[in-house]
């Protein structure tokens, strides 16, 4: 055993530094001029080559020490905590990423170690312009965008598509404040007392036991599972509050961008102060305040996307995961690693109270809450006037529908109804673009994707075809790649584009509008459009799941699911627990204020016990039903799982390098596992590569990952294969 290292080293001691750079392991350095901390963030030599690295230690000085270069210099930013030392470490251990890709995702600060050198920014100013032009008024909607938020003058250009000397222009006017400060200001402290609503008895109860352990520094992981509209949020920026109070840090993370608009209004209306934004869509000059400010304390509270959890806080007191099942969690490219899980770690090691805050929980966390792992607290009623809508199923077998329909009679008449209330109705289809298959009527070929194993999507309103996997893009070609028959090829099913279509020819007098991820070039055009919705401006919405998190429509009173069963069809285990969580989301966008509301259900399966579950909304039922299923077959939460990605383009590579792991199973038998496979991946080719997969299932308690890596040590990776571990895959 190691002692444990000293919290400094003085000019010339050795010390072992990490780098990002894909090393194996840390390198010994001398402390520079003045030495330097534990943890401090460093710039070392490397070959020619300078790198970031963080003083990660004693050094091991087992060679010759006159060959040991110098730390170049020690950075100007708070040095990386223990705990996140640790952290990264145990995430590198759980996930068999190396440490040098864990730590560079805890260094994604722009120009962390080349600070770009002092530049003017600007934000908005108090007063009006005296001539509002397209172009300002194009620059002010983007300041206004994001609040309070200082640009530099190319970031700002750049983001509001106007010149620079629209934006000079309005700063003569006062109308843009130019600022010299430096780009790493503090951020304005959140008032914890500002806005607090008055909780009823069950939230005071629940928000009185996520307090309670905030400032007592314990971790204790909590999931708050309540209904749509039960005040979830309301409960846990209580507990948010009390964090600011104790000067503790927070951080929130959310599943998806588009929703962190409205929920930051939310904040800001809460504590007075809007907080920092951590997700691809702010830019790096304010990523790079973020990073520095929250290592130094000076940033309260972050909402952010998964990556927000490497962030360097210097105290984290609270991390509250919402939607906590949604599978965005999961970072499915690079290291993989599920942000939900990662959440429960980061707490435990600094002290934090975490909360996963969902209506429909994923099963591992109802599991962990029954096992005692979790504190669990329900909030069963909905605010305020609302009641939770009453749900059926349409019998598709018995409707009659022309080919190339899919509203049935029964919906129409129900939709025709709340649109002559003056109500509005929602039509959910999961599925983007205008039809998911486009056929020769010729030969029968199927537009695929030239790099992926999957067909192109038509998307009318971009005017292309488009793969869902890659993103590639082609034209919509006029004649049968195939056959080349002219004027043959055919949309064949429905996408959210045809179903608008379909509508609107239902409903010629009304207002029709489509919500899906790929209607809007920008976060701020769904906003407009979402508030749009909300004001009353759309009678009809049709929507991709885009629609079912989160935002609020207080006078949509129906929901339409135009195929309940499309998620239940394949093999995967986990297609019954997703198609209740979508389900039961999306039924929970309907009568949210005080109108009731309702959710139709087409399907052609009204028997399937998933369909029953969700309709009778015995969420208990289905879990334990779901659960006594998992365990019976010993997968997750009931047993431990793997999945090991071969990718090559090269498919016989690829298997015969599966079927080698398979056949020397030795290391994953001796630690009573089983290996499964190889198998073509779930998308088995993906740009280009091609997929193959092993499987491997274990007990609860086994040493899954020690056995694992031992059993892929001796796969090498070349410029064509790849293998990469996935621990706890989304679908088996
Ligand atoms: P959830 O997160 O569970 O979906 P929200 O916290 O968004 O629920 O609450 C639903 C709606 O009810 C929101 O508009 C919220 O402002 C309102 N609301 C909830 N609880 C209260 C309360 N105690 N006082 C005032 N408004 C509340
Ligand atoms: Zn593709």
């Amino acid at each position: 055993m190691t002692s444990p290292s000293p919290s400094f080293f003085d000019t010339g001691a050795l010390v072992s530094v990490l780098t990002t750079q894909p090393l194996g392991r840390p390198l010994d350095y001398k402390a520079p001029e003045g030495g330097c901390h534990l943890g401090s963030f460093v710039e070392v030599p490397l070959g020619p080559r300078k790198v970031l690295g963080v003083v990660w230690g004693t050094g091991q000085g087992d060679y010759d020490l006159s060959k040991v270069r110098s730390v170049i210099r020690v950075l100007d930013v708070a040095p990386m905590r223990e705990d996140m030392q640790s952290f990264l470490k145990r995430a590198a251990d759980y996930t068999l990423t190396p440490l040098p890709a864990m730590l560079r995702l805890a260094t994604r600060a722009p120009g962390l170690s080349n600070p770009p050198s002092m530049q003017k920014v600007y934000r908005l100013g108090d007063r009006a312009p005296e001539r509002e032009t397209k172009a300002r008024r194009k620059a002010l909607e983007a300041l206004r965008e994001y609040g309070g938020l200082a640009f530099t003058l190319k970031e700002l250009s750049d983001l509001a598509g106007v010149t620079s000397s629209v934006v000079k222009g309005l700063v003569k006017q006062g109308a843009v404040l130019e600022e010299d400060t430096p780009r790493d200001a503090p951020y304005p402290p959140l008032d914890p007392d500002r806005g607090s609503a008055a909780l009823t008895p069950d939230q005071t109860a629940a928000a009185q036991a996520l307090i309670s352990g905030v400032c007592g520094a314990r971790f204790q992981a909590t999931l708050l599972r309540g209904v749509t509209g039960s005040g979830k949020t309301e409960v846990y920026l209580e507990a948010v509050a009390e964090t600011l109070r104790c000067k503790r840090q927070a951080l929130v993370m959310l599943p998806e961008i588009a929703l962190t608009a409205e929920f930051i209004d939310r904040v800001e209306a809460r504590f007075g102060v809007r907080p920092a934004e951590w997700h691809s869509g702010v830019t790096m000059t304010e990523r790079r305040r973020i990073w520095k400010m929250v290592g130094q304390g000076q940033c309260q509270m972050v909402v952010g996307a998964r990556s927000a959890l490497f962030l360097p806080f210097q105290d984290l007191g609270l991390i509250v995961v919402d939607e906590e099942h949604d599978t965005s969690y999961k970072q499915e490219d690079g290291v993989l690693y599920n942000a939900r899980d990662m959440a429960v770690l980061r707490g435990s090691l600094c002290d934090a109270q975490v909360v996963l805050a969902s209506a429909t929980p994923s099963l591992e966390s109802w599991s962990n809450a029954e096992a005692g792992k979790y504190t669990r607290l329900d909030l069963d009623t909905r605010f305020g006037e609302a009641v939770m809508p009453e749900l059926g199923a349409i019998d598709m077998r018995t409707e009659r529908l022309p080919a190339s329909r899919w509203i049935s009679p029964t919906l129409q008449k129900a939709v025709e109804a709340r649109v002559q209330a003056g109500e509005q109705a929602l039509l959910f289809l999961n599925r983007r673009g205008y039809a998911p298959v486009t056929i020769c009527r010729a030969c029968g070929h199927q537009v695929g994707c030239d790099h992926c194993d999957a067909r192109m999507v038509e998307h009318r309103f971009l005017k292309r075809l488009m793969c869902h996997q890659c993103g590639e893009t082609k034209p919509m070609p006029s004649v049968c790649p195939s056959c080349e028959a002219e004027d043959r090829l055919a949309a064949v099913g429905p996408g959210v584009e045809r179903l608008t279509e379909e509508t609107q020819a239902l409903f010629p007098e009304a207002r029709v509008v489509t919500l899906s991820s790929d209607m809007f070039g920008s976060a701020r055009a769904l906003k407009a459009q979402i508030a749009e919705i909300a004001e009353g401006g759309a009678d009809i919405i049709v929507g991709t799941q885009l629609v079912a998190k989160g935002h609020n429509f207080p006078n949509l009173t129906l929901v339409g699911v135009i195929d309940a069963d499309l998620g239940l069809q394949g093999s995967d285990l986990r297609a019954a627990e997703r198609t209740f969580q979508l389900m039961r989301q999306v039924a929970g966008r309907a009568g949210r204020a005080e109108k009731p509301g309702q959710a139709l259900l087409q399907t052609f399966q009204p028997e399937h016990p998933v369909i029953r579950a969700i309709l009778s909304g015995d969420e208990e039922g289905f879990w334990r039903a779901e659960a006594a299923e998992r365990n019976q077959a010993g997968v997750p939460p009931f047993g431990r799982m793997a999945g090991i990605i071969l990718s090559s383009t090269d498919m016989q590579e690829a298997f015969d390098i599966g079927n080698l792991l398979a056949r020397n199973d030795g290391a994953i038998r001796a630690a009573g596992g089983q290996v499964f496979g190889p198998a073509p991946a779930p998308i088995a080719r993906v740009r280009g590569r091609h997929r193959v997969r092993l499987l491997v299932k274990a007990p609860k308690g086994a040493a899954l990952q020690p056995a694992l890596a031992k059993w892929v040590a001796p796969v090498k990776g070349s410029a064509q294969f790849r293998l990469a571990v996935d621990i706890d895959p989304q679908s088996f």
